[in-house]
């Protein structure tokens, strides 16, 4: 390689249009995914405190929001759902007429052009807001998978296009594998969130979702902060087990997991910015102690270098209409 003075790589940074040509990594709006919250109702817009933007909304006005996404030519939307009644076992997640089976049934039918995906957990539903069934206070394995394959068919029926179970029970992905063709849904695909950390970047959505354990926490099946081998084995499993896209979440902290996974399965990977990333940013940016928007296109960009295909952020509409903006597209 020749260096200096031979070699000056200033060269090629003096212009906007010189850095655009020479650009390694791409962020377009077909690879970004909104995550989205649905109640019961007509009209509602509930505004989530601790992410400005961000709203819960009715299936009617949920529709709006999908249609702006669609025109934006975003890559799709992922549902959580708020349900009236929460029980022990999370039965309303499995009821076909809830506000996520209801949210994609009417997506399906008014935005056909983007991919609906449900999460598949049990913690939006059960009262005391763990991800799975309780037995002696710990969060039972094997009774939990019953439950989730339940969720991921009620959501197929409806239409949903991806199932995304972000639970981290044992082998819930080849439970839901075979639920799902065992009902005649073998075209339906799996996006696993194979390595999902227990992480302190949660704590907005828990508000958004209505899902903070009324006890205890999430260390029991989620992932430990410090560990990318197991992080591996979990993805290596999720595969074998018959996954068809793998999730890590959070995005922003967990580069290195993102990349290696690319690197080495070379399965589409999904990246969450979580709440907590989308968080900071908005509150820093609200203080103008950062550039909002400049950190936005920054933390997304870094998340696309890692290796991730989709980005799965709260920013996807901000910046979709922002980069329609720059490049003078339509939306
Ligand atoms: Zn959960």
């Amino acid at each position: 390689m020749p260096s200096f003075p031979s070699y000056r790589p200033r060269r090629l940074r003096r212009t906007d249009s010189l850095r655009r040509l020479v650009r390694e990594t791409q962020l377009g709006a077909a690879q970004l995914v909104q995550p989205l919250f649905v109640r019961s109702g007509r009209g509602v817009r509930q505004p989530v405190g601790s992410m400005p933007g961000v709203c819960q909304t009715s299936v009617d006005e949920m529709v709006r929001d999908a249609r702006q996404a669609e025109r934006l030519g975003m890559g799709g939307v992922l549902l959580f759902g708020i349900p009236d009644v929460k029980d022990a076992v999370g039965s309303s997640g499995w009821d076909d007429h809830g506000p996520v089976q209801e949210a994609v049934r009417a997506l399906k039918r008014e935005t056909p052009n983007l991919v609906v995906i449900t999460d598949v957990c049990m913690c939006e539903y059960t009262d005391h807001g763990h991800c799975g069934v309780l037995k002696d206070g710990d969060v039972d394995n094997d009774a939990t998978l019953e439950v989730l394959a339940k969720e991921a068919l009620s959501h197929a029926r409806a239409g949903a296009d991806v199932i995304a179970p972000s639970d981290m029970m044992d082998g819930r992905v080849s439970t839901i594998r075979e639920a799902l063709d065992g009902a005649g849904f073998a075209n339906t695909p799996i996006l696993s969130y194979a390595a999902k950390f227990a992480s302190g970047c949660y704590g907005p959505f828990r508000e958004a979702a209505e899902s903070t354990p009324q006890q205890g926490d999430r260390r029991g099946y989620q992932m430990d902060s410090a560990n990318i081998e197991e992080a591996m084995r979990e993805v290596r499993m999720d595969i074998e087990e018959g996954a068809d896209m793998i999730m890590v979440k959070p995005a922003g902290p967990y580069l290195d997991v993102i990349q290696r996974v690319k690197q080495e399965t070379g399965y589409p990977v999904a990246a969450y910015q979580v709440s907590g990333e989308y968080a900071m940013i908005k509150a820093a940016a609200e203080r103008r102690w950062i550039d909002g928007e400049r950190v936005m296109m920054e933390s997304l960009i870094g998340i696309r270098r890692a290796g991730a295909d989709i980005v799965i952020t709260y920013f996807a509409a901000e910046a979709a209409r922002l980069m329609a903006q720059t490049t003078g597209a339509a939306g």
